[in-house]
């Protein structure tokens, strides 16, 4: 049973007058309360915040879940934090060459994306830093995949990152990267429900508001896709150029591609496709299998004009030493695996 929007509304916000902010506001009259709407006892709403502010409106959350879930006829109440300023310009409208460099220390500023999730971008991402830095750079990872941040997994980091004096965010500092994740920022069972602008916007801030410091080389782990979202960071965030991460049936679909022509689109140049989960090393005998076939992600990459970085392979190494929050260039950087991403490393140097 839906009851009527008006009442509800009313109601809850009525309710939600005792809620207080830390600077002195109403939750009510803070104007960061969204649509509140009930259906069939549950209620559902949102608290916009900056991603910032995660960790000290998270008790104020749970306090007006409380409340929502005492009003009559409400079973359940979720209550999420979303982060979310005035909603960025349409992708179209963006002009990068206008906006002031929001990265002035950074050399390069290059994304990490793939056509759609699973396909190891993450893991790609954490190892591909790795062989830079081993390769003498100043490296920094900014996981702007949003909803499903992987990076405090992978690097096996804790605990909230500093604020420094000038209220920016300081990086959180794993096998000599900077590292920077939402995942950082909020309780992994805290709601978060995050849409297209509000990506942007947190994006964005963890782009200007994080100390990055000097660095040669700022990867950006991308949340997969090509949407909106990823199409504003790719014309927002003034980036030197994308490498694209594609398993070999996914580069015979048609994500990868997908994902190589929105770049094109905006002029960010695809620097290079690392080709991951591209054969299969066993553990027992040690023998290669191309399960998909050889060759057919290099000869794609060269029909897309765009340049083959490498191939990765499918290792029980690569996936264990990832959930351990010990990346493999990190624990053995001269060993095969590692020397797979330090020749990739080597191309995309050469790339830029
Ligand atoms: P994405 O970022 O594209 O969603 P992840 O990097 O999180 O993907 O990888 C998805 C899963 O696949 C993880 O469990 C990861 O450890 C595993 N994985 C990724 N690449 C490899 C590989 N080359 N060999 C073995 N496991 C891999």
């Amino acid at each position: 049973m839906t009851q009527a929007p008006q009442d509800i509304d009313a109601q809850a916000r009525r309710a939600l007058r005792e809620v207080t902010l830390p600077d002195g506001a109403t939750l009510d009259a803070s104007g960061r309360l969204g649509a509140i709407s009930l259906r069939d006892g549950r209620i559902n709403t949102a608290i916009t915040i900056s991603p910032a502010e995660a960790q000290a409106f998270e008790p104020i959350r749970a306090r007006a879940e409380q409340i929502l879930s005492g009003l009559p006829g409400v079973h359940q109440a979720a209550v999420v934090l979303t982060a979310e300023r005035a909603a960025p310009a349409p992708p179209s409208l963006i002009k990068p060459k206008t906006k002031p460099p929001i990265l002035p220390d950074v050399r390069h500023v290059i994304a990490v994306a793939s056509g759609k999730g699973g396909v190891g971008k993450s893991t790609t991402t954490v190892n591909l830093a790795l062989a830079l830095r081993a390769q003498g750079l100043r490296v920094g990872i900014l996981d702007a995949d949003i909803y499903g941040p992987s990076l405090p997994t992978l690097l096996g980091l804790h605990g909230r990152p500093r604020v420094g004096a000038d209220r920016r965010l300081i990086p959180t500092e794993a096998f000599g990267l900077q590292a920077m994740s939402i995942g950082l920022l909020v309780d992994e069972d805290t709601a978060m429900i995050w849409r297209g602008p509000m990506v942007m916007s947190a994006i964005t801030q963890m782009l200007a508001e994080v100390d990055w410091g000097r660095l040669d080389v700022l990867l950006i782990d991308m949340p997969p896709g090509t949407g909106d979202a990823q199409l504003a960071i790719a014309q927002g965030a003034t980036l030197r150029g994308a490498v694209i991460v594609s398993t070999p049936q996914d580069l015979a679909l048609i994500d990868a591609r997908r994902g190589i022509s929105m770049f094109r689109k905006v002029d960010v140049p695809i620097l290079g496709l690392v080709e991951n989960m591209a054969h299969f090393v066993c553990t027992d005998c040690g023998a290669r299998h191309d399960i998909f076939g050889s060759g057919g992600a290099e000869a794609e990459a060269t029909r897309l004009n765009v340049p083959y970085l490498g191939a990765v392979p499918l290792t029980m190494e690569l996936r264990e030493a990832s959930d351990r929050g010990r990346p493999v260039v990190a624990l053995a950087p001269d060993g095969v695996i590692g020397q797979v991403y330090q020749n990739i490393a080597r191309r995309l140097i050469d790339a830029l």
